[in-house]
Formats: C-alpha cells, structure tokens, sequence
C-alpha cells in the first residue's frame, strides 16, 4: 500500500513541477540574479506600441517602460524626435519610414524585419504614431506574427483625434448634436474602393477624418453634394500636440480659403460637425509648461 502511494504518478508528476526555484526568492546572488537574466528565450516577443499624437508625455508608462527594456525599437515616420530620444543607447533604432503613400519599406518588408528580430532571440517594440489599431495596420503585422507562433502584445497609444480635439478644444461627442464619432480613412488600399459619403451626410457624428489633407476640398464636396449643409463646421488640425500645433476651424463651402491661405504641413486631421461649435479656448501652454516654469 504505502509502496503503491510513494510512486504514484500524478503526484511525483506534481513534485517535479514543484517550483523550486521560488524557495530561494529574494536570496539570489548578484551573480545568480545576472546569470538569470542573461537567459535568452529562443524567441523574442513582439510588443506593437502606439505613441501617441506627437507631445511626448502623451506616452503611457508601459510604453515608457517596453521601450527602455527591450532590445530593438522599429519605428515610423509619426513618432515624434523626443520619443525617439528616450531610446536608450544600448537599444538597436530601426526606422520603417512609413509615411502614407510613401513608403521607404514596403509592409511586408517591415514584418519581416520585425519577425527577423524577434526570431533571432531579440524582444522587439514596433512603435507606432497614436494608437496601434487606429490606421496603423496591427491587424497585418499581429497576423505576420501568428504566423509564426511568436508571442505579441498591443499596447495602446493616445490616437491623433483624441489629442487634436484635447489640444483644439472641440469636443468630439457632444450631449446636443453628436451622439457619436467616427474616425474615417481618407486613403483607401485600392482606388476601386470609396467612401461611404451618403451615409457620412445624412449622420449627425462627428467625422474625423484621417490622411485626408490632400482630400480636404473633396471631402467637403462630396458631403455637401450628398446633402449636408453648406455650412456645417469644418476643422483641420495641423501636426495636432506637437510645439507646431495649428487648428483652422472654417465650414464646408469655404475650407478652400483655408488651404490657399496657410501652410498646413501636415500630419493633419480633418473634423466635420457641430461638435465644432463648442470649441473651447484651451490654454495649451498649460500643458506644454511644467508648474516651476509657469511660476519662472
Ligand atoms: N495610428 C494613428 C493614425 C495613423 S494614420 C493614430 O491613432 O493617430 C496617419 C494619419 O493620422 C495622418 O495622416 C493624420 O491624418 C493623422 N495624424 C497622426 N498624427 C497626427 C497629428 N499629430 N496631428 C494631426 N493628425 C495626425
């Protein structure tokens, strides 16, 4: 009897998973502690990261802290130059620069780059402007991953409508006219595709609209000939939270007079409603100031 329970196999199966190791926590050496570290997995894990709109303290903690723990940082052209500087030295640069419409490596290329790392061992951030799952292919690159088999995690990042609207003062939803926001593409995979513009017309949301910039006026011609008024609120929002911030609030029929007049440089966002209506005049300095300068 007492033979048959000493071998027993679920419970020596139990005993060897029994987690030795943790009898000693907190009583590793220096030297165990380095030795234990320096372990790499076969695989490294991907982490894809949004970085916000532009300010860099729009940067959560946990991509503060994945950036400064991993071992590569691929990049496109929408992170702004200060994030790019908190990279540590040690910590491999890689930019994609993908920028729309021009693209210096092709998607496929850039999953490619980021399995590349990732199988050689190495943890990989694949930073990217805003948040990750708002225009910024995850989809594609989570599916590469899958693929295989390497492990990956999404990290959210403030997306450009959230910090424009913030920074502009509009509001993007609004209890008296704008029950809903829709963030909208303005540049489609394939040209065969188009908008939905009769649906966008006869809504009361607020339309936001991304990569639009070289589209404004089509935009604005296109909702007007499907019947939304005229005069309907119109906002572009140039290079939104950076130092360069710039909002041109006009309406449909006259956004033209905005792009002949300024030098939108882009990246831009386009918002149309009566949410618009509502702007408040932030104080953006307020944001971009710590409280000891304001007192200096
Ligand atoms: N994933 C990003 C969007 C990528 S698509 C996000 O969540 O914000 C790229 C488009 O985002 C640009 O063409 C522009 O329309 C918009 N955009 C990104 N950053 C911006 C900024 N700082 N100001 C205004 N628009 C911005």
């Amino acid at each position: 009897m007492t033979t048959t329970k000493l071998f027993n196999l679920p419970f020596m199966l139990r005993l060897l998973n029994f987690p030795f190791n943790r009898m000693n926590a907190g009583k590793w050496t220096t030297k165990q502690k380095a030795a234990h570290n320096s372990v790499r997995k076969p695989i490294g894990d991907v982490y894809l990261v949004g970085s916000g709109p532009g300010d860099a303290e729009l940067l959560t903690l946990k991509a503060y802290r994945l950036i400064q723990e991993t071992d590569v940082v691929l990049y496109d052209w929408l992170v702004s130059p200060e994030i790019v500087n908190m990279i540590p030295k040690h910590v491999e640069r890689v930019f994609v620069g993908k920028k729309c419409g021009r693209h210096s490596m092709t998607q496929q290329e850039i999953c490619e780059r980021m399995s590349e790392f990732a199988l050689q061992g190495k943890n990989v951030v694949r930073l990217k402007g805003g948040d990750p799952s708002i225009f910024g292919r995850a989809a594609e690159e989570v599916e590469h991953l899958q693929k295989l088999n390497i492990d990956f995690a999404i990290v959210p990042g403030i997306t450009a409508a959230s910090g424009c609207g913030a920074w502009s003062g509009i509001p993007l939803t609004h209890r008296e006219c704008a029950h809903s926001v829709r963030f909208i593409t303005a540049h489609f995979k394939s040209e065969d595709i188009e908008s939905d513009w009769q649906n966008y017309a006869d809504s009361s949301d607020t339309l936001v609209f991304y990569m639009g910039l070289n589209k404004v006026e089509h935009i604005a011609q296109q909702l007007i000939s499907h019947g939304k008024s005229s005069e309907t609120p119109m906002a572009i929002i140039d290079q939104g939270t950076t130092a360069e911030h710039k909002t041109y609030v006009s309406d449909l029929k006259s956004i033209g007079n905005v792009l002949n007049s300024e030098n939108i440089v882009g990246p831009a966002l386009i918002v149309v409603g009566d949410a618009i209506n509502y702007r408040a005049n932030v104080n953006v300095d307020l944001l971009t100031q710590s409280k000891q300068q304001q007192v200096a």
